[in-house]
């Protein structure tokens, strides 16, 4: 008898929900994302792919395409925010690691993973607010009144996670005392100061 396929249901088409997408699709398993927003917005600011999530990127099939939007910067640098004393940096040639390490913006990401899928699996506003576990899979209802069946489901709603909560029970972020405040403008902006390359398309010399 022929195996069937299973039908994942992911929760979120965050980063997550979407490279979870797009990886189970190039194994053959059927899946149906769930997004609560009605609809994408370009919303956040700079992320860094490093090396392992490229090879990733490239597995998905994305990358190329990426590559010609994201910086390539020369390193991985750590400063002290006052002096720009450096702490730490860490070269990151593709040819080190087989992979690139490339910075963009988390729209670009976003945008590039959403391409790899076909519209009608990814369900935008669609709240899930419900979720059942039984013998014969998981049924899920949404905030809009529809419901929805699964073999399994994946929890990609992010940090303060529904699905999370509903199989391990409720739990709080732990917060460190740490906050990292992000932008993007344009280097324009600078006054004429360097921030080497590091932070741009620039060479290899180390440092500002
Ligand atoms: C400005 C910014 C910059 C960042 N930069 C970096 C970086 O440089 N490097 C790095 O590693 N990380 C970075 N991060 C963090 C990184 O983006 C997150 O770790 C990542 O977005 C988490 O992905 P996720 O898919 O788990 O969750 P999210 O991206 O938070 O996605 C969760 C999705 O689930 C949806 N959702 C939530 N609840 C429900 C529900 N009940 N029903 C249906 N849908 C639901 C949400 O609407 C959302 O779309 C950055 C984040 C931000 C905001």
């Amino acid at each position: 008898m022929a195996k069937r396929t299973p039908k994942i249901a992911i929760i979120g088409a965050g980063m997550g929900g979407l490279a979870a997408a797009a990886t189970l699709r190039k194994v053959g398993i059927e899946v149906q994302v769930y997004e609560q927003a009605a609809k994408f917005a370009r919303v956040g600011a700079g992320i860094q792919m490093l090396p392992n999530s490229c090879h990733v990127l490239k597995g998905i099939g994305v990358l190329d395409d990426l590559k010609k939007i994201a910086f390539e910067p020369y390193s991985h640098l750590n400063r002290v925010w006052d002096t720009g004393e450096i702490k730490r940096e860490l070269p990151m040639p593709e040819s080190l690691y087989g992979a690139p390490f490339l910075c963009m913006h988390r729209a670009d990401l976003h945008e590039a993973l959403y391409s790899t899928l076909p519209p009608e699996i990814v369900h935008t506003g669609k709240k899930l607010t419900g979720l059942d576990q039984n013998s014969g899979g998981v049924s899920l209802s949404f905030a809009d009144g529809t419901t929805a069946t699964a073999d399994a489901v994946i929890a990609a709603d992010g940090v303060h996670s529904l699905v999370r909560s509903m199989i391990v029970g409720p739990d709080k972020p732990i917060h460190k005392g740490r906050i990292a405040y992000r932008a993007v403008f344009d280097s324009s902006l600078m006054n004429g100061g360097k921030i080497g390359a590091s932070r741009t398309n620039g060479g290899a010399s180390i440092g500002i």
